[in-house]
């Protein structure tokens, strides 16, 4: 997928702000940070959104949560607290269509969601 942007960045085309990553899973900092922390976790295999994820890669989006829990901690907003976006088709606003977790932090959040 050379003309998808996350592809470009798990390929080192496009540089990033790494934070985390492993055979089968990147983490980022997010370009438009929405909160002191705002970081990107994506499985290195494209996948448009999670609407595209077979059943049997349940064990990938285990680790991925797991990985953004880490890195929550990492970053120090393990206890203070983070929210988990995973952003999914048109009515979501997904921008990018390859499967991302955004992992937000290190301010208040509002709820409901905008
Ligand atoms: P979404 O609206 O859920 O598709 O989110 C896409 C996210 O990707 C947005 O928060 C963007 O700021 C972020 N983004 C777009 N381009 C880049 C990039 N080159 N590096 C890091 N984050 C990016
Ligand atoms: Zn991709």
């Amino acid at each position: 997928m050379s003309d998808c942007l996350f592809c470009r960045i798990v390929a080192k085309e496009i540089p990033a702000r790494i934070v985390f990553e492993d055979e089968s899973i990147l983490a980022f900092d997010d370009i438009r940070p929405q909160a002191p922390t705002h970081t990107l976790i994506i499985p290195k295999a494209h996948y448009a959104s999670l609407n595209e994820v077979p059943a049997e890669q349940a064990d990938l989006l285990a680790r991925i949560l797991l990985r953004a829990r880490e890195i929550a901690a990492a970053k120090g907003i393990g206890t203070s607290g983070y929210r988990i976006v995973l952003n999914t088709a048109r009515d979501s606003g997904q921008e990018v269509f390859h499967l991302h977790f955004h992992v937000l932090g290190g301010r208040r959040m509002a709820w409901p969601p905008g």
